[in-house]
């Protein structure tokens, strides 16, 4: 689903992330060759990119559910697979700028994945 970008800020490990008008927002990553955006580090840039549109897989997401958006486990489920997602790429783009094979820097991202810090994450949610 479309939505509009509103504004950026950086996430814990420093990358940039794009708020988006729906209240999701969507990690913008300058590395590349995975993601070539140069202009991330320019904040004339980012300012120029306010208003662009851009995917927000969150919103297809809950448009495509079959269970209900407000369900007491989603943002739990949400919560790792970003934590997963992010620990995967860290994995893989640290290991791909050591030198690693495209397989070992796969088994690099798989194991980030398999160790996550289930607690880690359980902490930083709200209680509710
Ligand atoms: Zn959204």
């Amino acid at each position: 689903m479309k939505r509009n970008i509103t504004g950026f800020h950086r996430d814990r490990l420093g990358d940039w992330v794009a708020d988006l008008d729906c209240g999701h927002s969507r990690h913008m990553r300058h590395n590349p060759p995975l993601a070539n955006r140069p202009w991330l580090n320019s904040e004339t840039e980012r300012i120029r990119m306010l208003g662009v549109e851009l995917d927000c897989q969150t919103c297809d997401d809950l448009a495509a559910a079959r269970v209900p958006a407000n369900h007491p486990g989603r943002r739990i489920a949400e919560a790792v697979r970003g934590e997963a997602l992010r620990a995967a790429v860290e994995a893989y783009q640290h290991a791909k700028m050591s030198g690693l094979c495209q397989e070992g820097a796969w088994d690099l991202a798989l194991d980030a994945i398999k160790h996550l810090d289930l607690d880690s994450i359980l902490d930083r949610l709200p209680e509710s």
